[in-house]
């Protein structure tokens, strides 16, 4: 775990970042509290420990700040203070520190409340997971996805880059349920996760949009690239059968709509889904088992 440790007094930052280094924490030190807003602007880090008094922005102020930004994960802060009168400590805590150590700060107490630390971290980290995780895919689940997309978005926009989204359907999966029962249909539906997973790229993101339907992102590609993407998890979904125990194969295939910045240039995710959507209609009315662009002129549908 990362501890960021801020504080303007040279020898004690020593002292700190070796004892918390010689308990296994990754350690950084910076002299105030501006360069440490600075770097958690930058890198999310989920400990840090502060100073109160320092010349650039003040530990206090430094908290303030953090708990006023919208950041993804929490930051749990530990102030550290020559203050040890009531009303200082009472003061660091309505900053919003979660927790307070007087200097000189005792070794043992120190690794005491930094282990509190990385239990609340912990949690959080794991109920953060919980939250963003679909249970029977263990892909993100709508909102994680959602969130993952406009992330991207946002950089796509400020980078000038294309961006393609696409949206896979399976085909006739209620034929699935139907004909196998419920629990099939949901191996089928790992299965075919597993299959849409391997089929894309480390820097693309995946989520279950909704029951048997998924939403790729795809940074950094044009429509032309994301289409080749889709047609061969198309083409890896086909081929990959669900095999039962009486040796029986589910056979299944999936339509998939593909759509780019280029010619939705609002980099809004509903907007994009909305055209993804249409574009996977289409490939379900032209005979499923295919992809679909949007637009589609100039780039050959590929299919059964
Ligand atoms: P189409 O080719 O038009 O997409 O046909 P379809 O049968 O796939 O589409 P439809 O929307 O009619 O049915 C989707 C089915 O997916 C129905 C629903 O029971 C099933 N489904 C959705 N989520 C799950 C799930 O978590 N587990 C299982 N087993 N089935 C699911
Ligand atoms: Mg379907
Ligand atoms: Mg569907």
């Amino acid at each position: 775990m990362d501890i960021l440790i801020v504080d303007d007094d040279p020898i004690l930052r020593h002292l700190l970042r070796r004892q918390l280094a010689g308990l296994g924490y990754d350690v950084q030190v910076v002299a105030d509290g501006a360069q440490a807003w600075d770097l958690l602007q930058r890198e999310p880090i989920p400990l840090v420990i502060t100073d109160w008094m320092m010349p650039a922005l003040d530990g206090p102020s430094l908290i303030r700040r953090i708990r006023a930004a919208a950041q993804p994960s929490y930051t749990y802060v530990i102030l550290l203070t020559a203050k040890d009168a009531r009303d200082d400590i009472v003061a660091g805590l309505e900053a919003g520190a979660d927790d307070y150590l007087t200097k000189p700060c005792d070794p043992h107490e120190l690794r005491a409340r930094v282990a509190i630390g990385a239990r609340i971290i912990d949690l959080e980290t794991r109920l953060r997971a919980a939250r963003d995780t679909d249970e029977l895919t263990g892909l993100r689940n709508r909102r994680a996805i959602a969130s993952a997309a406009d992330a991207e978005l946002a950089q796509a926009r400020r980078t000038g880059r294309s961006l393609s989204v696409a949206l896979l359907d399976i085909d006739h999966f209620k034929q699935v349920n139907d004909r196998y029962g419920h629990q099939v249909g949901d191996l089928a539906l790992r299965l075919v996760t597993a299959t849409v997973s391997r089929g894309v790229r480390p820097h693309d993101a995946v989520g279950r949009w909704g029951g048997e339907e998924f939403l790729l992102v795809l940074p950094e590609t044009s429509l032309a690239d994301a289409v080749l993407v889709a047609e061969r998890i198309r083409a890896a979904v086909a081929a990959t059968p669900l095999l039962l125990p009486s040796g029986e194969q589910v056979v299944m295939t999936a339509s998939l709509g593909v759509v780019n910045t280029a010619t939705d240039d609002s980099y809004r995710l509903e907007a994009l889904v909305h055209q993804a959507d249409a574009a996977l209609y289409r490939a379900k009315a032209a005979g499923r088992n295919q992809v679909c662009p949007l637009p589609s002129a100039a780039l050959a549908m590929s299919g059964s």
